[in-house]
């Protein structure tokens, strides 16, 4: 891989770590909503979303970085002139980010897909440790949908890294805790998808776990008739309706159980 690309992945790296510190820190010193601590135990419930997270390291490295760069060199190079540069890249993040909530909406319709997306909304309660709470074999199979879009749409590699960057930074911001002034948070749901709009994504009701989809813009919900009329609630239960929460190793092997 060429040497701007280790420069991006470092500086994305950087952020992201940062941007999670800020975060987490944030959430504890003026939380949103109170954590039913007696139901998920706090630490153990962070130390579980951060091992998920952990285990999923190596499989960036081994599989998912290297599918994307093989995706990006080999899709064929039909984009017209007009399509690069600042305009190119603005289009690109613009079409991943509809790209992601069309895969996010199929991860809740096909039950093959749904076994590894629900170990994520098995979480008890939400902060921005959750947002790096995946099965591996979700961030397989995302890799994997990545790639086909990839090679029929052409998107470089800077791109998608910059989207990358971008969905992370939006997630830890949409499952944090944070308590926002209302009337900022109000304003920023009409661009950007906020806690208030994600945590209803979460509500352990089917109906309200099956809207709000979007990742980093909020206009794709509205747009696709997903929305959710509820308001978030800070008393709200967090969770899948009719699933339990389990423990991390039972949680790696639930998508393959009967
Ligand atoms: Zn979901």
């Amino acid at each position: 891989m060429p040497q701007w690309f280790d420069t991006l992945l470092a500086w994305k790296a950087a952020a992201v770590a940062a941007w999670f510190l800020l975060f987490f820190a944030l959430e504890r010193w003026r939380p949103a909503a109170p954590e039913p601590l007696a139901v998920t135990g706090h630490w153990r419930r962070v130390g579980r979303n951060l091992l998920l997270w952990a285990l999923n390291l190596p499989l960036s490295l081994l599989l998912v970085l290297p599918l994307t760069d093989w995706a990006s060199r080999h899709a064929p190079a039909w984009r017209p002139d007009w399509w690069g540069g600042w305009t190119g890249l603005a289009l690109d993040l613009l079409l991943l980010d509809l790209m992601i909530y069309w895969w996010h909406r199929a991860n809740h319709v096909a039950p093959l897909l749904w076994r590894f997306h629900a170990v994520h909304h098995l979480d008890r309660f939400l902060d921005s440790s959750s947002a790096l709470r995946f099965h591996f074999g979700e961030v397989a199979l995302s890799a994997l949908a990545r790639a086909a879009v990839i090679l029929a749409l052409g998107f470089p590699l800077a791109s998608v890294l910059v989207f990358e960057t971008l969905v992370l930074l939006a997630a830890i911001f949409h499952h944090s805790n944070v308590r926002l002034p209302p009337r900022l948070e109000r304003a920023l749901s009409w661009i950007v998808v906020t806690p208030s709009i994600h945590w209803v994504h979460h509500h352990r009701i089917r109906r309200d776990t099956d809207s709000n989809y979007a990742t980093v813009l909020s206009l794709w919900d509205r747009l696709f008739a997903s929305r959710s009329a509820r308001a978030r609630d800070p008393a709200m239960p967090i969770g899948v309706e009719g699933l339990a929460e389990e423990a991390a190793p039972a949680l790696l092997g639930r998508p393959f159980r009967a």
